[in-house]
């Protein structure tokens, strides 16, 4: 697959650009709403951009956080474990980078350890941090697998995403039930075929 995998040092981080006031935000979304053809004075839209930039934190707080910061604290005692560590059904909620619309679907994370593990919801966790920001879903992959090869450097990554696309399914061609599956492999994912295999059979695709 073509794709320019952003490591996440590489992503911007919210220090990097300078962040409009509220009030600038707000206005933005009256903006769009006048666009649309609403009024954004009309009783039932007044509150709409607060709403609406509350939202906006809700749905794009990725920015403040940093995913191999959060992977960072380890536990070495796993009394000889070696074998895959794998986390299912992580739910991905997050928006296009060209639509800025939703896409919902499922992460599928594992790796296999070196000495060191990682608190499971941690995994879950920076999936959700990379949801919480605006890119595709390739990118999104590539970088949970970055993340994690870089924080815990394991024998192997693998990632694999599964989620319907709303700028696909309700905008555009008007595609319902098409998702898109995205993975990534690294280290022993990528050379053991067996290895990968058991992977994508333990995602029951
Ligand atoms: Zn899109």
């Amino acid at each position: 697959m073509a794709m320019d995998a952003i490591t996440p040092k590489e992503q911007i981080t919210r220090s990097e650009v300078e962040r409009p006031s509220e009030e600038d935000a707000m206005n933005a979304v009256r903006t769009l709403i006048a666009w649309a053809g609403d009024d954004p004075l009309r009783e039932g839209l007044l509150d709409t951009p607060k709403r609406v930039i509350k939202a906006y934190r809700e749905w794009f707080s990725g920015y403040e956080e940093d995913p191999v910061q959060y992977l960072s604290r380890t536990f070495d005692d796993v009394q000889g474990y070696d074998d895959i560590v794998m986390l299912k059904n992580i739910d991905v909620e997050s928006h296009c980078e060209h639509h800025m619309a939703p896409f919902l679907g499922k992460a599928f994370v594992a790796y296999m350890p070196t000495q060191a593990v990682v608190g499971i919801s941690k995994l879950a966790r920076v999936v959700e941090i990379f949801s919480k920001r605006l890119q595709t879903q390739e990118t999104m992959t590539a970088q949970i697998c970055d993340a994690i090869t870089e924080s815990l450097a394991p024998m192997g990554v693998a990632v694999l995403i599964d989620a319907e696309h709303q700028c696909m399914s309700t905008r555009g061609v008007h595609h319902k039930d098409v998702t898109t599956v995205t993975t990534q492999f690294t280290g022993v994912f990528k050379t053991d075929k067996d290895l990968r295999n058991r992977f994508l059979r333990l995602t029951d695709r």
